[in-house]
């Protein structure tokens, strides 16, 4: 049986990688073990009076490239596996994507929807302070991941500068506008993936038009995939999130209306809208139908988004499902067994770690941005991350070619190739 642990899959991509260009065995061990992991206690006296205690966790798996950089996720599951594997995902995507940086991730186990926001407040400064003799401009710059966002980026960016005695604005990335973040950074990791489909579909002569899309996931990744997806003519027919979603055979009509309607309603279900007018009373008018989170990955769609949490696509659905591309925005959304047998059915895998990466590419153009005092337009932005994703994209496929090998793979090769050069 194979184990779905995503740290143990992470080695196997990365064992496997290594033989095809015969990696130096050193190189392979300082792959194979995170440089540091640091695990730290969170007790805290909440509103009510009830003492709790989080886990904090930070792991810096490598630095040859940069500063370690990845972001941080408060989430019931966080734990140290799942964080030493988004960390070596990280190394590998910045080294795909080449921005100047290694591979590190952190994250707290915790719902934070369990708790009020001086809480979540209370929480992160004090994760922040066990952790701030790690971190750091040049050491290692944490960004929002799953249940984080620019808010309390904010926090820690305060909180450090506070115990360093200078601002520090570089430390961590995905701020807001207004506290030094950069313009375009919210959506950079749905349009990064945009990007990197139409790049696909020019390498293999397709075309946008019409192609339906299915998306799980409508967080800050799958808001923005849908959003681009839309504009670029795609035709998205499914969204959901944790709480279930909504079908929309002939497609969705508007993304716009959809996110107000979840914003209003708290939940995606029942948003089905017709102008700006987004009630389940409509479903049958545009003959949609309810879904749950697992299903939208099985619908009759050209292709298929994950874009929530790792592994999502399993032995036990893989082989129903029908898209025949998989768009991975998601960390780890698929498992080895899963990987295999869709790559039997001639499904085209584009690996998260190149499909995702728009989002730290960004992240690096905002913390270069901090760095020198710059402050670059939207469109400069867009226009910047289009070269890289392109670039990133068209190394991927030609490496492919060249070694008759998945794009997964393909991608674990300009990695590796690119960290063993140590440029
Ligand atoms: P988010 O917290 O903004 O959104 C997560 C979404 O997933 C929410 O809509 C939530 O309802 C949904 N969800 C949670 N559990 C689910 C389930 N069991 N089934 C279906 N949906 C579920 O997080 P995000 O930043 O959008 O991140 C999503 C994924 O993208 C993660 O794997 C993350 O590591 C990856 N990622 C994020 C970024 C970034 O810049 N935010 C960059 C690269 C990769």
């Amino acid at each position: 049986m194979v184990n779905n642990n995503p740290w143990e899959r992470a080695q196997k991509q990365l064992q496997k990688a290594a033989r095809y260009i015969k990696l130096d065995p050193l190189m392979l061990a300082k792959l194979t073990n995170p440089d540091r992991v640091i695990e730290v206690s969170l007790p805290m006296k909440l509103d009510n009076g009830e003492v709790k205690l989080f886990q904090g966790y930070r792991v810096q798996h490598n630095n040859i490239r940069g500063p370690y950089k990845g972001g941080l996720r408060y989430h019931q599951d966080v734990d140290m596996d799942e964080v030493k594997a988004l960390a070596f995902w990280m190394t590998m995507k910045n080294a795909v994507v080449d921005v100047p940086f290694g591979g590190g991730k952190g994250g707290i186990t915790v719902d934070p929807k369990t708790l009020e926001e001086l809480e979540l407040e209370k929480l992160t400064r004090q994760f922040t302070g066990k952790i701030a003799d790690i971190i750091g401009p040049q050491k290692d710059v944490p960004a929002p991941d799953v249940n984080t966002n620019p808010k309390i980026m904010a926090w820690i960016v305060d909180e450090y500068s506070k115990i360093t005695g200078k601002k520090q604005l570089a430390v961590v990335t995905g701020k807001p506008i207004e506290k030094g973040g950069s313009e375009g950074r919210t959506e950079a990791t749905g349009l990064g993936g945009v990007y990197t489909l139409l790049t696909a579909f020019q390498k293999l002569n397709m075309k946008p038009k019409g192609m339906t899309v299915a998306i799980q996931g409508f967080g800050n990744v799958g808001l923005y995939v849908a959003k681009f997806l839309q504009k670029t003519g795609f035709k998205v027919v499914a969204l959901s999130d944790s709480k279930g979603g909504i079908y929309i055979p002939q497609g969705i009509e508007s993304v716009e209306e959809v996110e107000k309607c979840k914003l209003e309603k708290g939940t995606l279900a029942g948003c089905y809208c017709i102008g700006s007018v987004c009630d389940l009373k409509n479903i049958d008018k545009l003959g949609g139908k309810n879904i749950s989170s697992e299903e939208v990955l099985q619908l009759p769609v050209d292709i298929i988004v994950p874009a929530a949490l790792e592994n999502v696509i399993t032995k036990d659905n893989a082989a129903k499902i029908k898209a025949k591309i998989v768009l991975e925005m998601a960390n780890g959304p698929t498992t080895q067994e899963a990987d295999e047998i869709l790559r039997k059915k001639d499904v085209l895998m584009i690996p998260d770690i190149l499909a995702n990466s728009g989002g730290v590419t960004v992240s690096y153009f905002e913390w270069y941005q901090n760095l020198n005092n710059e402050h670059w337009g939207k469109e400069e932005v867009f226009k910047k991350l289009k070269v890289k994703i392109e670039k990133a994209t068209g190394e991927v496929f030609d490496t492919s070619n060249k070694y008759g090998v998945s794009l997964r793979e393909a991608a674990y090769i300009v990695a590796l190739n690119r960290i063993q050069k140590g440029n």
